[in-house]
């Protein structure tokens, strides 16, 4: 079966050359200024003060509170260990709900602190938590819920709020997609007791590794300060079993910098996905998920919803977009209920999560960002309608 995707030639696995020549990844870096970075590094190291809640951490905390509108930033080495230490400093145990099709580090998160995460089932319009389902994985061991704003598109904050009041749980939220998101005109960041980000290298913002907890509530701000810095309540004073959690300053360095340019990667990202909306508009069989009307994103990810009688096409489109160099991925696939780790033995292997079955069947997420032309989409777009026809 020959595959045209442009009137020059044949897809590269019918021995074509690729349509890229150097893959396009999902998750490229956006770097911001780099004299500005360099320079800061210097500084940094004329000062030898690489670590410990140096000024550059401090500044990048509080640079995030004006951003986000929120009383406390508490920097971390990475958003896993935040998502732990934010788990641990609101004392949840026993089971929390959290979804099944998000990425795996919120169900490790849990695990780590010895809790099990209990997976529930997502709304397949929004890829969130769907609150039916949450409320169908209470039980008496609940000690709270884990919402994610998947893809930046906010979860059913009231809706979680109002069931984690009416069982007396907590809420949390993993914001790692989410930051530059708004929900009804706020930060993503003010939600729930608090809300955690990440500053990995493939998010819109990164500090090479890094992450954050922001929240209002100044207790819980204080105990999560203890615990990134192994318990130490001053000189020689522990006065909890704390671990390391803490942000280098170089690492803090980067964020400044890119903090500067977020608004030009939300924008470089708002483009991209305007003209994967455009090559792709009146294709039959699949759709981009949009931004909900609640909220603003900050189109990190650009995420291509398969009709259902294409499902079985999925695995194939990915193939073929790879034989071009376009590194596509199926994230969550398969979901976390079917990782290895929480498909094995009780308590939540029957876990009942028909629609994330079904959307980890029929999602892909396309290269975007900085690193990306515009016209490289145009080409993205023809391999796939190529496909679609053939
Ligand atoms: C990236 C990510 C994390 C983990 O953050 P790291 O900084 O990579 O540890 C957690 N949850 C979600 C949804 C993520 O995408």
């Amino acid at each position: 079966m020959t595959k045209q995707f442009n009137s020059k030639g044949d897809l590269a696995h019918n021995g074509a050359p690729p349509a890229f020549r150097d893959p396009l990844h999902v998750g490229r870096p956006n770097i911001g200024d780099r004299d500005h970075f360099l320079q800061f590094a210097d500084e940094i190291l004329k000062r030898r003060w690489l670590t410990n809640d140096g000024e550059v951490v401090r500044s990048l905390e509080k640079e995030i509170c004006k951003l986000l509108d929120v009383r406390h930033c508490i920097a971390m080495c990475n958003g896993t260990i935040a998502l732990e230490i934010a788990i641990r400093a609101l004392g949840l145990k026993g089971e929390v709900i959290v979804p099944a099709w998000t990425f795996i580090a919120t169900a490790h998160a849990l695990y780590w602190q010895g809790i099990t995460p209990v997976f529930a089932d997502i709304d397949p319009a929004t890829q969130n938590l769907d609150p039916v389902s949450v409320r169908e994985k209470i039980s008496p061991q609940t000690s709270g819920i884990i919402g994610v704003h998947l893809w930046g598109r906010p979860a059913p904050i009231q809706e979680l709020q109002a069931l984690a009041d009416e069982y007396g749980i907590k809420l949390m939220f993993d914001a790692a997609h989410a930051i530059g998101c708004t929900y009804n005109g706020q930060h993503i960041g003010k939600f729930g007791a608090c809300e955690v980000l990440s500053f990995h290298a493939t998010k819109v913002f990164n500090t090479f590794e890094g992450g954050a907890v922001v929240t209002d509530d100044d207790e819980l701000a204080e105990a999560m300060r203890l615990m990134r810095n192994f318990g130490f309540a001053g000189y020689d004073n522990v006065v909890y079993p704390g671990t390391n959690g803490k942000l280098t300053e170089v690492c803090a360095a980067m964020g400044l910098v890119n903090l500067n340019s977020l608004q030009n990667f939300i924008e470089c990202n708002r483009q991209r996905y305007e003209a994967y909306l455009g090559a792709l508009n009146g294709v039959e069989g699949l759709k981009l998920i949009s931004p909900c009307g609640t909220s603003t994103p900050n189109y990190h990810y650009v995420v291509l919803v398969l009709d259902q009688q294409l499902a079985g096409q999925r695995d194939e489109l990915i193939k073929t977009l790879h034989a071009e160099n376009v590194l596509a991925r199926k994230y969550f696939w398969p979901g976390c209920h079917r990782m290895l780790p929480y498909r094995e033995g009780a308590p939540w292997e029957a876990t009942n999560v028909p629609n994330t079955d079904d959307i980890a069947r029929r999602v892909l997420v396309l290269p975007t960002g900085s690193a990306v032309r515009l016209d490289d989409i145009f080409t993205i777009a023809e391999i796939i309608k190529c496909y679609l026809a053939n």
